[in-house]
């Protein structure tokens, strides 16, 4: 057999392990000749998965009382389901300024959640000491132990290697660090790390305004600005994991000198922190991004131009990846997408700047998870480590 056949064979055998758990899960408890009649495989084949699914205890055996030693044989039929697990999941987004942490069930349901302020240029040491206590109240809430916990997807806010690495200077004090390594022994489980941008796409792409469709671009618009992009349904990592790092595309070449080293990039100019410390001129109460898009509702003319301004430079930049890409849609999350000049300004640059083909092909939305997209997409993220795991 050569390599080939080996990896046909690895993906049928995972596909008739699934097509039996379904079985069984939609019976709720089946004997191994039923679940052979439903299942139309072989006795043979049934029988060799469903040693392997005992032996890794997904299923568990039960004796059917019920109709035990009738037909004269003396052994009472056995019975299989699926083992009652308490498993759970978790999802933890560190943004700039705070960290959220999500628990939820195997089948997705939230069932608690916390948030704490935190200062991402404060030592990892910290927020990983802070972020493991917190973890073990979320759990404890829950009645969960540690061992009930099957994935761990962990998002940060800046560029993460495929190995995990914080390798960029836009994070100083996090540079060279590797957190899932360094949680790993706080939480008893090595975490899916990504950046937030890549989460929030997940995020969107599984339980908001990015379902079902397969060409996208997410754009998380906050105090930095990332995107995630996605074609033919497949996140776009890149070579080394950075794909979709639109923050730092320059757009003044003698703008602000970015903490990544540059000077005029998009996020210096147009990120969260600059657009509140713009508008403070022309306001004597302290402003944040909550306040600023008040403002907004309220009708001031100041902010709106701001936003709508900001958003036509974000816009700019996204009309020449609507030209390369030619996505369906371009969902704009993070603390900025609740802004409807900075969606107004985005679509404006779009139709002023792509090729009229491309631009009409996409329609510009905010996204419906707000600014728990990250944590969510960690969610995400943990449920389909835990599913690939159990039918691997
Ligand atoms: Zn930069």
């Amino acid at each position: 057999m050569d390599q080939s056949d080996g990896g046909a064979l690895g993906r049928l055998r995972a596909t008739n392990r699934e097509l039996l758990v379904g079985l069984v899960e939609g019976a709720g408890r089946l004997s191994r000749s039923e679940l052979t009649r439903r299942s139309g495989l072989s006795r043979s084949t049934v029988s060799g998965l469903v040693k392997e699914l005992l032996a890794d205890e997904v299923l568990v055996e039960h004796e059917d009382r019920g109709t035990a030693h009738g037909g004269g044989s003396g052994r009472p039929p056995i019975l299989l389901g699926l083992r009652e697990s308490p498993g759970v999941v978790v999802g933890i987004d560190v943004g700039h300024r705070h960290v959220r942490i999500g628990l939820a069930g195997l089948d997705g349901t939230v069932r608690d959640e916390e948030r704490f302020d935190m200062d991402v240029d404060e030592t990892p040491d910290d927020t990983l000491d802070r972020l493991e206590e917190v973890y073990r109240g979320l759990l404890d809430a829950a009645g969960a132990s540690g061992a009930d916990v099957r994935a761990v997807a962990l998002g940060l806010p800046g560029p993460v290697d495929l190995e995990g690495r914080m390798t960029s200077s836009i994070l100083p004090r996090w540079r060279g660090h590797t957190p899932a390594v360094e949680l790993e022994p706080r939480l008893g489980i090595r975490p899916t790390v990504d950046n937030d941008a890549h989460m929030g796409t997940a995020g969107e792409v599984t339980f908001g305004a990015a379902r079902g469709v397969a060409d996208l671009i997410y754009v998380k618009a906050a105090t930095g600005l990332g995107a995630g992009i996605v074609v033919d349904g497949r996140l776009v990592r890149g070579g080394t994991g950075i794909a979709g790092e639109i923050g730092h595309v320059q757009v003044d070449e003698s703008g602000r000198v970015c903490r990544c080293g540059s000077r005029g990039c998009l996020e210096t100019e147009v990120g969260a922190r600059r657009l509140v410390e713009t508008l403070q001129t022309a306001h004597h109460e302290r402003l944040t991004v909550d306040s600023v898009l008040a403002l907004e509702t309220e009708g001031d003319a100041g902010v709106a131009r701001v936003l709508g301004d900001a958003g036509r430079a974000i816009g700019r930049v996204l009309a020449d990846l609507c030209n390369v890409l030619n996505p369906q849609r371009i969902v704009v999350g993070g603390s900025l997408g609740a802004s409807t000049a900075l969606l107004g300004g985005i679509r404006e640059a779009v139709d002023r700047y792509a090729q009229p083909n491309a631009a009409d092909a996409v329609s510009v939305v905010p996204g419906e998870l707000g600014e728990r997209a990250e944590l969510m997409g960690a969610l995400a993220t943990a449920l389909a480590q835990q599913r690939s795991a159990l039918l691997r």
